[in-house]
C-alpha cells in the first residue's frame, strides 16, 4: 500500500490515438509505458491500476499499433500505453511508421514527464529497448526501467540483472532508475506507484486541485 494507490485505481480509458496529433490536449503531466510485445506491459498497467482489463493483454503483434490514453482522478494527469511489438514479426514499412509516430510523440509531447520502459527480466535490452534508450538520451528524457516477471528468476540473478542495467543507464548518461516487478507475487508494485507519484504529482504539484475530502 502507498498513499497514492487510489490515484492509480481511478484510471479510466480516454481514447486511442494513431499519432501525436490525435492525443488529448498537451497539458498537465503524463507518463508513458513502452515495451516489446510480450514484455508484460499490459499486465503491469493492470496491476498498477488494480484493474483487470484496463490495458488489454495478449494482443496480436502489429494489430494494435495505437497510443492508448488513460486519465486519473487528478486534473490533467495521464498514463499512456505506447504501442510496442516484437520487431521480427513486423514488416519493415510498419516499423517505419511506428518509429516515426513514436519519435514524434517522444520528442514533441510537452506533458510527457518520463517513460517506463518495460522489459522481461529474462530478456532485457533488446533492439527495441536500445532504441528507446537512444531516444531517451537524445531528448534528455527520464526513464524508469521495469524488469517484469521477476518471479521467474531467483533473487540473486534478478538483482544482478537490475545492477547491470543500472550500469548501462549510467554509462549511457541517461537519467534513469531500475526496479524489479512481478504481477504474480506483487514484487515492486509499491515501488512503481511511488515512482509514478513522484513524476506525476510530487515533481509537478502545481495545478493539482485540493481533494474535497482532504
Ligand atoms: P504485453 O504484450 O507487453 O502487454 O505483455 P502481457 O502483459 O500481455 O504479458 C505477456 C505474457 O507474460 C502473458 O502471458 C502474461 O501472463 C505474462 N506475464 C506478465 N507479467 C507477468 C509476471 O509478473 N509474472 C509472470 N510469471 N508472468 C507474467
Amino acid at each position: 500500500m502507498t498513499p497514492y494507490d487510489s490515484i492509480f485505481q481511478s484510471a479510466y480509458f480516454i481514447k486511442s490515438a494513431e499519432k501525436l496529433s490525435q492525443c488529448p490536449l498537451d497539458q498537465g503531466v503524463e507518463v508513458a509505458f513502452a515495451g516489446r510485445s510480450n514484455a508484460g506491459k499490459s499486465t503491469a498497467l493492470n496491476t498498477l491500476t488494480s484493474q483487470k482489463k484496463l490495458a488489454r493483454t495478449s494482443k496480436t503483434p502489429g494489430r494494435t499499433q495505437l497510443i492508448n490514453c488513460f486519465g486519473l482522478n487528478l486534473d490533467d494527469r495521464r498514463l499512456i500505453d505506447l504501442p510496442g511489438y516484437g520487431f521480427a514479426k513486423v514488416p519493415i514499412e510498419m516499423k517505419k511508421v511506428w518509429q516515426a509516430h513514436m519519435q514524434d510523440y517522444l520528442m514533441n509531447r510537452r506533458s510527457l514527464s518520463g517513460v517506463v520502459l518495460v522489459m522481461d527480466i529474462r530478456h532485457p535490452l533488446k533492439e527495441f529497448d536500445e532504441m528507446m534508450l537512444d531516444w531517451a538520451k537524445a531528448n534528455g528524457m527520464k526513464v524508469h526501467v521495469l524488469l517484469t516477471k521477476s518471479d521467474k528468476l531467483k533473487r540473486g540473478p534478478a538483482k544482478s540483472t537490475m545492477l547491470s542495467i543500472k550500469r548501462v543507464l549510467k554509462e549511457q548518461g541517461i537519467d534513469g532508475s531500475v526496479q524489479t516487478f512481478s504481477a504474480l507475487n506483487g514484487d515492486g508494485v509499491d515501488d512503481l506507484r511511488l515512482k509514478l507519484a513522484q513524476w506525476l504529482v510530487l515533481d509537478n504539484p502545481e495545478e493539482i486541485p485540493v481533494s474535497p475530502n482532504a
